[in-house]
């Protein structure tokens, strides 16, 4: 591991400050990707700035939001009563995402900045664009069974691992962040890039800005949503294709409203507006959703190993909203 300084931010301006400070320095959560990194040698950085006592707490705000602090651990968030009750599939992603000793270190905003799990990327004998701009991409040629099908670019096919930012992308999370340049929101499902000539650049975020907290908007079908993954082992796998899905069914059996987001599929949470689009308005009924799936996937592209991913997306999200609109929570 190469040398590095550490401080412990004592409140959200000071890290700002100390990050500012020296060029190159990251910001530290719960560390569970970022050290790994660092051991690999993959990351390299001359200063960590210790954030983890900062923006702990869960918060329901007057105008119905709920807001959770950045480092407020996923046990914590997975196990939070408003959560449970207004974003059950919150909950139940980060469930699926790690084991509990690592979900009670990591780190909503670590959670939201981790880095892909491409082998490649993490093998200093391969050829990869994002951790060498200019090297080339071992995993399109590779074994990339667990690479993207949808946004990805000759210079990488890499997915976004997170399980918990895809549910928060399917209901319209915030991202507030904090830098040298003062305070801003984003939408999350505008935080993370795709790659095209520049995987290594991965998200909007200004140098020294850090993830202060997420907001969730007020959402009354987030209550009867659902998060389903598939993966290679039911135990702590990252996702081949996941789901999380919300879907408000009128009296008549027309869709009054729809949330769709994949996991595994792209470099990036992937709101799957086109299908959400094609569902609004129609009847609620099997055909309806295989179409929807079908106009979603319809630019995914499939690599040599990968390409059973697209099937397995359209059969997702099709099984899962017949299920959500038959009034199976699973
Ligand atoms: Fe690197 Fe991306 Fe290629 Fe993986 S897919 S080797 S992360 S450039």
């Amino acid at each position: 591991m190469t040398p590095f300084t550490y401080n412990r931010a004592a409140d959200v301006p000071d890290a700002v400050r100390l990050a500012a400070s020296q060029a190159g320095a990251r910001y530290l959560g719960g560390g569970t990707n970022l050290v790994d990194l660092m051991r690999e040698r993959v990351e390299r950085p001359p200063a960590l700035v210790d954030v983890t006592g900062l923006s702990r707490g869960i918060e329901a705000l007057a105008d119905g939001s709920l807001l959770i602090g950045a480092a407020a651990t996923n046990t914590a968030v997975a196990s939070d009563r408003l959560v449970r009750e207004r974003y059950p599939a919150v909950s139940r992603a980060i469930l699926t995402g790690a084991s509990g000793q690592i979900r009670n270190v990591a780190t909503v905003g670590g959670n939201i900045l981790q880095r892909t799990r491409c082998t490649y990327f993490y093998d200093q004998g391969s050829a990869c664009n994002k951790r060498e701009p200019g090297s080339g991409c071992d995993a399109v040629g590779g074994f990339n069974r667990n690479h993207a099908i949808l946004g990805a670019s000759p210079a990488c096919v890499a997915t976004h691992p997170s399980d918990l930012c895809v549910a928060l992308v399917a209901f319209d999370a915030q991202v507030h962040l904090e830098g040298p340049n003062g305070s801003r929101q984003m939408a999350l499902e505008a935080l993370h890039r795709l790659p095209g000539e520049q995987p290594q650049i991965e998200t909007e975020l200004q140098p020294g800005e850090l993830i202060t907290a997420v907001a969730l908007p007020p959402l009354a079908l987030a209550a009867r949503a659902t998060y389903r993954k598939v993966r290679d082992r039911t135990s702590y796998a990252f996702a081949l294709v996941s789901l999380a899905a919300a879907i408000d069914v009128g009296p008549d059996g027309v869709v009054r409203d729809v949330r769709l987001a994949l996991g595994g599929v792209a470099a990036r949470p992937w709101r799957a507006r086109t299908a959400e689009q094609a569902l609004r308005g129609r009847t609620a009924d099997a055909a309806g959703f295989a179409a929807a799936a079908e106009a979603e996937l319809a630019p995914a592209r499939g690599l040599a190993h990968n390409g059973f991913k697209i099937e397995l997306a359209r059969r997702l999200i099709t099984t899962t909203l017949s299920a959500l609109a038959g009034g199976a929570v699973t």
